[in-house]
Formats: C-alpha cells, structure tokens, sequence
C-alpha cells in the first residue's frame, strides 16, 4: 500500500474535502503524488505566464479556497512522475475516474473536457488535472 508524501498531504490538505476522499482512496492501491492544491494569486499568474494555465487568478478553479481543483500524477519510484511519458497519466486518470464514480464523485479530467470519453478531440491537454463540476452536491 503506498502513500503520500508530507509534500502531497500538504497540498491535498489544501483541496476540497471531496477531492482529499478521492486522493486518499486513490493512493491505497496506484502510488501518486499532487502536485498541486490550491493557488495564490501569484502562484496562478506564474502558471498562467508559463502557459502551463489557460486562466489568470482568481478565475481558475486552483483558485478557491479550498480548492476545486487538483492536479495530481503516477509516481514511480525510479523516476518520479513522469512527466515526459503521457501514457501513464492517461492510465493513472481512467482509474481515478473509476474511483470517483464508484465514490459518487463527479470530476472532469483536463484530459478530456467535454467528458465524451474521446481524448482526442482536446484543445488544451492538462493530463494531471481534475477539477469539482460545479453542480457538485455537497456531503
Ligand atoms: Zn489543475
């Protein structure tokens, strides 16, 4: 059983208590990390410059606190997360796809915006991203 690092917990601390029940469900059996929780107005202008974000603050969904969003990752113990193979984290995101659904939790991965289950028809990929839809009931 893996778990997380003091720097993971720390950043999902940050996250919707909904997210934190999927991360903490999710890390029992498919070792990952977060990479990122919640955003400071700073924090989200450098993302945002660096065009690793489509939005400015306060208009992303990192920025609420607690956040809506989190950005999460497979990790491996050989080699971190690894950013440069995509293919681990489109398998990382059907199982925590599965998770959420079988936890009644309704989330949209940046690897597929309108949730048409197409991966392909993406205009911007954000493959550690999931985000809270809004319509999200509480409890
Ligand atoms: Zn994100």
């Amino acid at each position: 059983m893996s778990k997380f690092s003091l720097k993971s917990q720390d950043k999902l601390s940050t996250c919707h208590p909904l997210l934190q029940k999927l991360f903490n469900d999710v890390i029992k059996d498919y070792d990952c990390a977060i990479i990122d929780g919640h955003r400071a107005r700073r924090e989200q202008n450098v993302r945002y410059q660096q065009g690793r974000s489509k939005l400015k603050w306060p208009n992303s969904k990192h920025n609420p606190m607690p956040s809506m969003a989190v950005d999460a990752g497979p990790y491996f113990e050989d080699k971190g997360i690894p950013w440069d193979e995509p293919n681990q984290f489109y398998v990382f995101a059907g199982y925590v796809l599965s998770r959420a659904k079988d936890l009644g939790i309704q989330i949209r991965w940046g690897g597929d915006w309108d949730m048409d289950r197409d991966v392909n028809d993406q205009f911007f990929n954000d493959l550690a991203h999931y985000e809270l839809l809004s319509t999200q009931k509480e409890g």
